[in-house]
């Protein structure tokens, strides 16, 4: 095999689909077969594969310039793109760096929050707090803050690991009382170290990838005002959450907060190519400016600001804000919700739903053996995450579709049953 796949034991690959034309929901692949896609490709592709209207931006840049660098260069894309995620992003967060991936713009914000204070006196300040179940990508230091030992198993030896809190309880709704304690646990901990923390990252109201576990945006408030009494910076890492995913446009709106540094990615490009952006408040911005490259920030990846990207990031936006996507998204939720009641089974451990979100926790991991190919053979594309089957769905899809996907789940749930 010469295609080394992600996340796989290449060693029992199998048959691996291949995808030759999509439309909408739909994934076409080589055998004919059509597929609705339940999780927007790594929720990534919102308005569906093959958008007209991006797919015509697109070439209409590229007719002009398909590349330039930044490195002492500018261009109207990637101008105007950061002027308007200026604009919808919670206030604040006035200054935004480009980067090519997730990853890297996590890594982009950890740098940021470490050279902030090293720029502006504040010595020993190395260490970053973060969740348990969180996720932030496969670099390194990205690693470092993530907590799925499946991802970093490998590398132990060499992660300098932070501390880890524990992922706030209660869900969305939790009660005053539940936050608190949980508020208690980074407040113990900033009590004693917060002289060598320099940050914390979560992802807001949502862990995606460590299996979909929401959580109450009190907490976030809570957090925000933490850090700011013992002097640490708030870092939000929105790759999965931004773009309307929990709900609102960002998910530090649920809070009505706004963080030190906050990292998008993902949906930003509306599955076309990969970037990510970082942006930072004017405090963190001006801690970086100076007479020397000293306090400058020394990072710049060759496709940061790539004219195509940020032309579909516009493009993506624009559709976002024209065609009203958060009153869409409001009604997945409600589809979601709805089928969502009607599924019993001993098999459930839990069922969580935030946004265009809902995913369904069964007990055991060997219940999800042979989900996959299940639902393709009944036309879905549907990955779970370890025992976690969810939907993550591109905002187009229509109420039909969605409630098709979530029987599948259903289906594949009460077959369990139905075998003990
Ligand atoms: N942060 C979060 C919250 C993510 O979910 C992901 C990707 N799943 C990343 C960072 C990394 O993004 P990328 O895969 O584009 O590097």
């Amino acid at each position: 095999m010469k295609l080394w796949y992600p996340y796989r034991q290449m060693k029992d690959l199998g048959q691996v689909p291949v995808m030759v034309a999509g439309k909408g929901t739909a994934m076409i692949l080589e055998d004919g077969r059509r597929l609705t896609d339940g999780i927007s490709s790594w929720w990534a592709v919102i308005h569906g594969y093959n958008h007209p209207d991006i797919n015509n931006a697109l070439i209409e840049q590229i007719n002009s310039f398909s590349h330039v660098m930044l490195g002492g260069l500018s261009h109207p894309p990637a101008l105007a793109l950061a002027d308007k995620l200026v604009e919808i992003t919670p206030a604040g967060l006035n200054h935004v760096f480009y980067s090519d991936s997730g990853s890297v713009g996590v890594e982009v914000a950890l740098k940021m929050a470490l050279q902030y204070w090293k720029n502006t006196g504040h010595v020993g300040k190395h260490k970053i707090i973060s969740l348990k179940n969180g996720y932030h990508g496969d670099t390194f230091k990205a690693m470092e803050v993530g907590d799925d030992s499946d991802f970093s198993n490998a590398f132990v030896d060499v992660l300098h690991r932070g501390y880890f809190l524990d992922t706030p309880a209660g869900g969305f709704d939790a009660d005053a009382a539940t936050i608190q304690q949980e508020a208690s646990k980074l407040e113990d901990l900033l009590k004693i170290h917060a002289p060598e923390i320099a940050c914390f990252i979560l992802e807001p109201i949502v862990q995606c990838a460590g299996g979909f576990r929401i959580y109450s945006p009190l907490y976030l408030k809570a957090a925000r005002a933490l850090c700011d009494q013992y002097n640490i910076l708030l870092v939000l890492d929105e790759v999965a959450t931004g773009f309307g995913r929990t709900g609102k446009l960002f998910a530090a709106d649920h809070a009505g907060i706004t963080p030190d540094i906050m990292i998008i990615g993902k949906a930003l490009t509306a599955g076309y190519m990969g970037h990510a952006a970082t942006l930072a408040t004017t405090r963190i911005f001006n801690g970086f400016l100076g007479d020397s490259y000293d306090k400058a920030l020394m990072h710049g990846p060759t496709f940061m600001g790539n004219p195509l990207a940020t032309t579909v990031a516009l493009k993506s936006i624009e559709i976002i804000e024209k065609d009203h996507y958060l009153e869409r998204i409001a009604a997945i939720n409600a589809v979601i919700r709805n089928e969502f009641e009607k599924i019993e089974s001993p098999a459930i451990a839990d069922k969580r739903i935030v946004g265009a979100i809902g995913a369904i926790e069964l007990k055991e991991d060997s219940m999800m053996a042979g989900f996959r190919d299940y639902a393709m053979a009944n036309g879905a594309w549907l990955r779970p995450i370890g025992k976690v089957m969810y939907v993550m769905p591109a905002y187009i899809i229509t109420d039909d579709e969605l409630r098709k996907l979530i029987w599948i789940m259903r289906d594949w749930i009460s077959h369990i049953y139905a075998n003990g």
